[in-house]
Order: structure tokens, then C-alpha cells, then sequence
């Protein structure tokens, strides 16, 4: 059994992956505290599933690109990733916030692609985990890899030497991705290209994409 927040069918909104329609299954509870969150990962009106109930519905949605493991944190519940193992018939998508590189090694060889945050200082108000960042890249490098940075005006010039040089050193893509005052971006245009041609001039291979799901209004 697993204790799940929401399962429902919608398309992504983030990263190099954005439009693709997937399944997602929002799982309970995190270990961070960004405070930019507003997810309702609380284990409030979530439901138990048996893994059958959750291979049913998969089969339901075989249109899906993917299965989008989110949360919260998917990683703390590495019991439910083993179980799901490799009977989805949907690839898994795991969405996570980059930092629990010991449970990403129990469940690497099912997932197939990986979406991580790393986060800054300046915009999560947490203290900088640039190490735990960097064990987790390494822990998850042959996987379909993405490194996804939520920023907001007050990006400092030390974090993206951080982010670039993190990414580089391990040829990872990088993903800007400016924090959402409702359905618009919380920084300016010229904001947004000024940090992605800061981004550029150390690091190339580096994408500026927002939250499309946000102003597309769907969940
Ligand atoms: S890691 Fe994600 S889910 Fe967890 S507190 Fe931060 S933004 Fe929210």
C-alpha cells in the first residue's frame, strides 16, 4: 500500500520535456521547506493505494508520455518506486528536489528520466546544499538528466557561478526557471535574459523555460 495525495492526468509544465501529457502521482510529505512552496503535499485527504490499484490506472493512460512521480518529495518513498519497479508500462518520471542522493541509488535502475531542483539560497530561503546537489547529479548521470534552478530577483552572482560551473562539470542541461507570481513571471524580461546570458557566458548549454502549465491554466 501507499499513501497518495493526487493521481491525475495533465501536461507538464516544466523543463525540456513541457507539453507532453503524463500521468502524475503526487506522493506525501517532504524533507525541505522552500519558501516559495505552494504545494499541498500534506498527508490531509490523501488515500492508500494497492500497487495493482496504481498499475490499473497506468494502463488506463498508456496515451501518457510518462508517469510523473511528484510531490513533496518522491524519493522518500523509495519502497513504493521498488514495488512499481519495472511493471509500469509508462516510463517513470521522477520530480524531485535533488537532495536524497542515497535513496535515488536504491531506486536508479527503474527510473528513466530525472527532473532535479537545485536549490538556491536566495529564492528557497534554505540553507545552500551545493554538496548534496552534486552527489546527487553523480548518482544520477546515464539517466535522462535535467537540472532545473527556480530563481527570483534577488539570484546573487556567486549562485550562478555555483549552478554553472556544477552543471558544466558534469555536462549536465540547465534549466532557469523564473518563479511565478500567479500566471507571470515574479522578475522582467530583461531580468530573465540578463541571468541567462550570465548563465551563458559560463555554461552553454542552458535554457531559460517558465512554467508553462501556469498561464495554459491547466493543473
Ligand atoms: S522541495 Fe518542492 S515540495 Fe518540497 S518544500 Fe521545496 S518546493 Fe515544496
Amino acid at each position: 500500500m501507499v499513501r497518495i495525495k493526487e493521481i491525475f492526468t495533465s501536461i507538464q509544465g516544466e523543463g525540456p520535456y513541457v507539453g507532453y501529457k503524463q500521468l502524475f502521482i503526487r506522493l506525501c510529505g517532504c524533507n525541505l521547506a522552500c519558501s516559495y512552496c505552494d504545494t499541498d503535499f500534506d498527508a490531509a485527504n490523501s488515500k492508500e493505494y494497492r500497487i495493482d490499484e496504481i498499475l490499473n490506472i497506468i494502463n488506463q493512460n498508456t496515451d501518457c508520455h510518462s508517469l510523473s512521480l511528484t510531490g513533496g518529495e518522491p524519493l522518500l518513498h523509495t519502497d513504493f518506486i521498488k514495488a512499481l519497479g519495472d511493471k509500469s508500462n509508462l516510463k517513470l518520471y521522477l520530480e524531485t528536489n535533488g537532495t536524497l542522493y542515497d535513496n535515488l541509488k536504491e531506486v536508479i535502475d527503474y527510473v528513466s528520466y530525472i527532473s532535479m531542483d537545485i536549490k538556491l539560497p536566495s529564492a528557497a530561503s534554505l540553507t545552500p546544499m551545493w554538496d548534496e546537489h552534486e552527489k546527487f547529479i553523480k548518482a544520477a548521470l546515464g539517466k535522462d538528466l535535467f537540472v532545473k534552478v527556480v530563481f527570483d530577483k534577488n539570484i546573487t552572482d556567486v549562485e550562478i557561478q555555483k549552478i554553472t560551473d556544477i552543471c558544466k562539470k558534469n555536462s549536465v542541461s540547465l534549466i532557469l526557471q523564473p518563479m511565478m507570481q500567479g500566471i507571470k513571471p515574479c522578475v522582467s524580461s530583461d531580468f530573465m535574459t540578463a541571468v541567462l546570458d550570465k548563465c551563458l557566458n559560463k555554461y552553454s548549454n542552458t535554457r531559460l523555460i517558465p512554467q508553462v502549465h501556469k498561464f495554459i491554466e491547466v493543473i
